[in-house]
């Protein structure tokens, strides 16, 4: 299916995923493509890499996903994408309270890396707490019980940056971006007819009410897929997870620069710091949050008049973070957390990604979705997977198509091995941090 580079292709979306696509094909030849986004700029605030860095590492317990991970660092490390990579290693634990899954979860990481021909020689295990401090000697904190490795292949990317400097690159090459919460957000997929067999994607409605034709329309919407394509949201939720910082000062960033990052699978992570900002970020792991809608089941991002955490992060995922910065950097446990938010994602159940056409509409609609909030640093070949698409009118990579459908359940994602905890709905964060502001009055 190789077909026409001059046809109308639009993406919606200008986020790691769309930016990626629109990349690979211009550089595939294509001529007309035009991405839109309901951002007034690039990176857009609604994107889940909006934010200072992302984890790039290659350890799956799955090959596959181990095999493209392996080709999207080799790509991080060319001059193109290298600005960007920071190859300071990685670092996995678990502390001495982790539960049996985050325990099982780190020797399947390792055993799927310790052999492996890439890998290997950059693989040190970490037993006990002095082998932390060796890595770490900048870390006052005991460590107490930390058990992991170290995996010097990996590292992280500043993803705005990367999606900054991606977005100029392709205005340079002749990409048209339209932006904007009127212009830029596409509100309605338009098809020529409802009978299956001859059912096309033709047009799509932005929020002005303008309407646009393609030949070719790409949805990279991230969690919102189910906006725009509501048969989604049965395998697809959108989720978040928090994410907090802490303000450093110059002399205390320049001593924690260089550090690998840490992933303590029962606390959470952080990075080293951010010379620009001097923020350092961090991230505790769980099962995320959900908000889903009484009347439809979706999960979507939340919107309009719908109550959401502003300017704090659950407490629960507060305290992880403030145990994971004793056991590490005590100096910084108590410092007030900033620009503290949760960052949605799309996620699937079993943390599969769907890159795929939308069955009955004669190939006229793709979707990239069901990132499962490890998609970032495939950032540099998503738009090769879309080119295969195209090029053999059928799915090849990822694997999961868009007709497995799943019913979404108590049990949603429990098997993803790196996935620990229960998952819970927006409103009960809400309602708790109501009654915490309640009880402190
Ligand atoms: C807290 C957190 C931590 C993460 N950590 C990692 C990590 O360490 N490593 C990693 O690899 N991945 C990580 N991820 C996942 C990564 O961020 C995502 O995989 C990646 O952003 C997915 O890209 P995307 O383009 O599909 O979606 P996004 O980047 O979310 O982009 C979606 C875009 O669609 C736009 N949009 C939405 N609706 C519309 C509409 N109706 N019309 C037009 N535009 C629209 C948005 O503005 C946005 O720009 C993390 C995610 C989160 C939330």
């Amino acid at each position: 299916m190789d077909g026409d580079k001059t046809e109308v292709v639009a993406i919606l979306g200008a986020g790691a995923w769309g930016l990626s696509t629109a990349l690979h094909l211009i550089d595939a030849g294509y001529t007309n493509v035009t991405v839109f986004d309901q951002a007034s700029e690039v990176p857009s605030p609604y994107s889940g890499a909006y934010d200072l860095n992302k984890i790039v590492r290659a350890e799956y317990e799955d090959e596959f996903y181990t095999e493209l991970a392996l080709e999207a660092i080799n790509r991080w490390r060319t001059p193109f994408w290298g600005w960007n990579f920071h190859q300071v290693g990685y670092v996995v634990a678990t502390s001495s309270a982790a539960p049996a899954k985050a325990v099982d979860h780190l020797e399947a990481a390792l055993s799927s890396i310790k052999d492996h021909p890439v890998f290997a020689p950059g693989i040190s295990s970490l037993n006990k707490s002095e082998d932390f401090k060796k890595i770490y000697w900048q870390f006052s904190g005991p460590m107490t019980g930390f058990k992991g490795y170290l995996n010097r292949l990996a590292g992280y990317a500043h993803s705005s940056n990367a999606m900054a400097d991606l977005h100029r690159y392709l205005v340079s090459r002749g990409v048209k971006f339209i932006l904007g919460a009127q212009e830029g957000k596409a509100v309605k997929l338009l098809y020529n007819t409802s009978n299956p067999s001859e059912r096309r994607c033709t047009r799509f409605q932005v929020a002005s009410g303008r309407v646009h034709q393609a030949r070719r329309t790409i949805v990279c919407v991230g969690a919102y897929a189910a906006t725009l394509i509501p048969e989604m949201g049965s395998f697809v939720i959108a989720k978040c997870w928090s994410v907090a910082h802490v303000q450093l000062t110059e002399r205390e960033c320049d001593y924690l620069r260089g550090i690998p990052v840490l992933n303590v699978r029962d606390l959470g992570f952080f990075f080293e710091p951010d010379p620009a900002t001097r923020l350092l970020k961090l991230c505790p792991l769980g099962a995320g949050y959900i908000n889903s809608d009484a009347n439809t089941g979706l999960s979507l991002p939340p919107s309009g008049s719908q109550r959401a955490p502003k300017d704090y992060i659950p407490a629960s995922d507060e305290k992880k973070l403030r145990r994971l910065l004793k056991e590490t950097l005590p100096q910084l446990a108590d410092r007030p957390f900033v620009d503290q938010r949760l960052c949605w994602f799309s996620d699937t159940s079993d943390s599969e990604y769907c890159v795929d056409f939308v069955p009955d509409t004669g190939g006229s609609l793709i979707v990239l979705s069901g990132d499962s909030g490890h998609g970032f640093k495939m950032m540099p070949i998503v738009g090769e997977w879309v080119l295969k698409l195209l090029r053999d009118g059928r799915q090849v990579r990822p694997r999961r198509q868009f007709r497995q459908t799943q019913k979404r359940d108590a049990d949603w994602g429990n098997d993803v091995s790196w996935r620990i905890g229960t998952t819970k709905e927006i409103r009960e964060v809400v309602e708790e941090q109501d009654r915490m502001v309640k009880a402190r009055l």
